[in-house]
């Protein structure tokens, strides 16, 4: 391991203030992508700050404008969150499928968005909910729309000197639901191959879809929306048929590679099967 610094400030302002230092600084939550990152060479710093200490980054919380996950929130905490189990599904289950019980402990959902890997599982669930991003510098705060935040594999828009505050994820509307599949080549302890978020609200009286979203991970070079396939479904009635023309419109979506885990085609036909999968899901739970 490299020589490096290391801080653990207690206050928002304590932290802004080293991170507007010279030199690479990073961020620390579980430090499950950064140690080892920092070990083999794919990342350097000459200053780690651990911000686990920050109160602002540990607040998770519903108010009037919605979920509020700070940060440093550990995917545990976050995935047994009632309001996250009972309304916000889809984040429940990406939260608790990461790694093993020891690494859903440790990882945050913030160090997650911020590692900006592909394969991010929590990124589909909370594009799906139109979570923002509030990110702060010693210069001042702005919000980011989660699908803007992604720049490229491990790269997002934070500047030099900022850090992401919190996601907030707007309340969700009656007769809504979300869903959450990913594929592994074993039970656990893997990176998706490919895996789908959905969101739908329907229209009660007849079925018709108000609002929908489906988000990708591991099939292009940042999570992203489908948002042909959710432009399909939206204003229609929802039949099996329709399922199926959005799960075709959500492969369009997909630039995957071929790569150990599986071919661009393997990913393709997989982005096929989750959509539809994950849309059925939303279905049934919202008929209960
Ligand atoms: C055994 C194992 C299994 C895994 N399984 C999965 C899996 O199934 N699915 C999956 O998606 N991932 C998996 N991962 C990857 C990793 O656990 C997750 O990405 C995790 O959510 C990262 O969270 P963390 O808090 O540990 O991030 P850290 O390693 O602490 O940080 C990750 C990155 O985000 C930056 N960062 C952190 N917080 C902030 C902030 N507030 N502001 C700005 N930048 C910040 C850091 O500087 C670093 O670059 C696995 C890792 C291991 C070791």
């Amino acid at each position: 391991m490299p020589d490096f610094d290391f801080a653990q400030p207690t206050t928002l302002d304590e932290a802004l203030e080293l991170f507007a230092g010279s030199g690479e600084i990073r961020a620390l939550v579980g430090g499950t992508d950064i140690v080892d990152q920092l070990k083999t060479g794919r990342r350097n710093a000459d200053l780690v700050v651990d911000v686990k200490r920050i109160p602002e980054l540990q607040r998770l919380e519903v108010t009037g404008d919605g979920l509020h996950i700070g940060a440093a929130r550990s995917c545990t905490d976050v995935g047994e969150f009632p309001a996250v189990r009972s309304d916000y599904r889809s984040l429940a289950e990406s939260a608790m499928l990461i790694g093993s019980w020891q690494i859903q402990n440790r990882a945050g959902v913030g160090g997650n968005v911020c590692n900006a890997a592909p394969s991010g599982d929590t990124i589909p669930p909370l594009l799906v909910h139109d979570a923002t991003a509030v990110v702060a510098s010693a210069s001042g705060r702005r919000e980011i729309a989660l699908s803007d935040f992604f720049a490229g594999p491990g790269q997002t828009v934070l500047q030099k000197g900022e850090i992401l505050v919190e996601l907030v994820l707007p309340p969700i509307p009656d007769n809504s639901a979300s869903a959450y599949l990913r594929f592994i080549p074993r039970n656990e302890m893997d990176i998706a191959v490919a895996g789908v978020g959905s969101f739908l609200q329907l229209d009660p009286s007849n079925n018709a879809v108000l609002k929908a979203r489906i988000a990708l991970a591991s099939v292009a070079p940042t999570p992203l929306r489908a948002r042909a396939a959710e432009e399909v479904l939206e204003g229609n009635v929802l039949t099996d048929e329709l399922i199926e023309v959005a799960a075709e419109a959500a492969v369009g979506a997909a630039t995957p590679i071929t790569d150990v885990r599986g071919s661009a085609e393997y990913r393709r036909e997989l982005v096929r099967v989750l959509t539809r999968r994950t849309l059925a899901i939303c279905r049934d739970r919202i008929n209960g």
